[in-house]
């Protein structure tokens, strides 16, 4: 069978941007635009995918997610540009009869089949028994090619190095927000040795440093490059958008002319301006913010 080619422009583009608040202090502030990779197939999730499109050749797609999940809906649209048959199974069985939210409508409208779970067995989908039985729940094909929740299997990971290699040379330190830290373990790996990668965690809990080692063990078998994480961005939990966090991403979207995404990138932007307030990058470094998403829905 022929490789399956996964429509998506890279590499995204790097763009420099004029902010202030970086230029004070003499750092340099630059957007990688994985957010223009594909209107549909957006950014990280691309990435993350892309190997795991390859390497499903053609067998239909399981995969997990919230209600909002980008990565269900990524994974959806995904589905119709390939012409491959997905299904999603929806943390929530409260969420089966009530009217679908827009995130999950485009997964309906893309094709997706999707199947409402209670939280007590989501939690636990990474237990074999508990897979099988939400698997033939779902009605999940028994060829199945299963993504886990997040995208983050060792495909996804490798899928990021890319990323990092899009950058070497051209700036000092990568940037990104972390959900399970895929995409991070992923691009540090790309990074040449004077590069470092930092992480900023959009959830609560601290657990983000161990899960990227876990996930580069799972993806290369040893640790690689250099990367840190910061926690104190969280700005109270997965999802949260503190007033002043919302207020922080309408100033950015009014000065650069950027649709920042709320969940993700508002807080890694955010984290950013926080650090070099705080003096964490010498003058002179060229800092690089990924721009893994677009705000859903778009308005
Ligand atoms: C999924 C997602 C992330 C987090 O990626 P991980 O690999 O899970 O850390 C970051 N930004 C956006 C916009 C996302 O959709």
């Amino acid at each position: 069978m022929s490789e399956v080619q996964v429509p998506g422009r890279v590499p995204s583009p790097l763009v420099e941007v004029a902010d202030e608040r970086f230029a004070r202090r003499g750092v340099r502030l630059l957007l990688k635009r994985d957010d223009l990779i594909h209107p549909d197939l957006v950014g990280n999730k691309w990435r993350k995918l892309a190997p795991s499109l390859r390497a499903a050749e053609g067998r239909p797609l399981v995969t997990f997610g919230g209600a909002w999940s980008n990565h269900l809906r990524a994974t959806a649209a995904a589905g119709r540009l390939l012409g491959l048959g997905t299904v999603g199974i929806v943390r929530g069985d409260e969420l089966a009869g009530r009217e679908r939210n827009a995130s999950l409508e485009r997964c309906a409208a893309d094709g997706m089949r999707l199947c409402f779970v209670d939280r007590a067995a989501y939690r636990r989908k990474a237990e074999p028994e508990v897979l099988a039985e939400l698997l033939r729940e779902a009605g999940a094909p028994p060829d199945a090619f299963v993504v886990p929740e997040g995208g983050s299997n060792a495909l996804a990971v490798r899928g990021c190095v890319a990323l990092g290699e899009e950058l070497r040379g051209l700036a000092d330190v990568a940037a990104v927000a972390c959900g399970t830290g895929g995409t991070l373990a992923g691009m540090a790996a790309g990074l040449a040795p004077g590069q470092r990668a930092l992480g900023v965690a959009v959830l609560k809990g601290g657990f983000l440093a161990e899960e990227v080692r876990r996930l580069q063990q799972e993806g290369f078998g040893v640790p690689r490059g250099r990367w840190e994480v910061e926690d104190r961005f969280h700005g109270g939990g997965f999802a949260r958008v503190p007033a002043g966090l919302d207020a922080f991403a309408r100033d950015f979207e009014e000065r650069h002319g950027l649709a920042v995404e709320r969940v993700y990138v508002a807080k890694l932007l955010f984290a950013l301006t926080a650090l070099v307030e705080e003096g964490a990058f010498a003058a002179g470094t060229r800092l690089a913010a990924v721009v893994t998403g677009r705000p859903f829905p778009e308005g």
